[in-house]
């Protein structure tokens, strides 16, 4: 017999995370645990949680206002009520726009991650490995502050990521600031700073590969190995054209990275 959602649901309800002592905020608004368990009762109240056929990489979803869990759980009211946890928190975290997609994501994920500690402390586990296993390692990389970085490695949420959000999460050093971001989210930083327009952010593209200049080694991981690669080429551009060349210590900083990194990095393109 499938699990009971109100089950689900109470399982929840009855956590520090679900009470609000516990797990990540949403701004304004106080804990983000009891806005979910109310809209996860709303939901069930009207029928509209539900088991679905989903694709076997899909493990929940909301669509059109609806919460459908993969058929694939139904007998485990665990692995239920953390898939529900997570869908029904991104039914509550307003999307002004697609600046917040990736935001949203990661408060999602942290919020289930709460859930899932108290639930790994009572013991009770999802029942199917690859599930637990996957929440294991989140749990682990949210307590670096390292979210961020796991969910910027997936496509769908990279691709969401505009030069405005960019600079403000590295001027406001969210998540630890560029110091603890992965080689391949400085990469994307830098791959999308680069095609800004008008004008790209030649300093704010330098700040990134300067926080690299101890792990010499990241440069191959966030620069484009060929020097003909048309991203490579942006990049060059972008600093070459920043007026970086006008300010000493810019120019010091660009210097060092060129060294470090063994790559030309700040002359004109028609130069080479
Ligand atoms: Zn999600």
């Amino acid at each position: 017999m499938a699990v009971s959602f109100a089950d689900a649901i109470a399982l929840f309800e009855n956590t520090l995370t679900g009470k609000g002592q516990a797990g990540p905020d949403l701004d304004g608004a106080g804990k983000l645990g009891p806005l979910v368990v109310t809209k996860l009762k709303q939901l069930h109240r009207i029928g509209w949680i539900e088991f679905a056929t989903l694709p076997s990489d899909e493990v929940g979803e909301v669509a059109n206002g609806r919460l459908r869990i993969s058929q694939a759980f139904n007998h485990d009211v665990v692995a239920v009520a953390l898939i529900a946890v997570h869908e029904a928190a991104h039914a509550v975290i307003p999307w002004k726009d697609t600046e917040y997609y990736v935001d949203g994501e990661v408060r999602c994920r942290r919020l289930e991650i709460s859930f899932y500690e108290e639930l790994l402390a009572a013991r009770r586990l999802p029942a199917q490995g690859r599930q637990a296993r996957e929440l294991e390692k989140q749990k682990e990389l949210a307590k670096k502050d390292q979210l961020i970085d796991f969910v910027l490695s997936m496509k769908q949420y990279a691709d969401q990521v505009k030069p405005r959000w960019i600079k403000r999460t590295i001027r406001e050093q969210r998540w630890r600031g560029l110091g603890n971001r992965w080689p391949s989210s400085k990469r994307l930083f830098v791959h999308v700073l680069a095609g800004e327009l008008p004008v790209p952010d030649a300093e704010m593209i330098l700040e990134i590969l300067h926080s690299s200049l101890d792990k010499p080694l990241e440069f191959t991981s966030i620069l484009p190995l060929k020097d003909h690669d048309p991203d490579m080429i942006r990049i060059r551009k972008a600093l070459a054209t920043g007026g970086l060349m006008a300010k000493p210590e810019a120019r010091r900083r660009l210097e060092q990275v060129e060294k470090r990194s063994g790559r030309s990095l700040g002359l004109p393109v028609s130069v080479r």
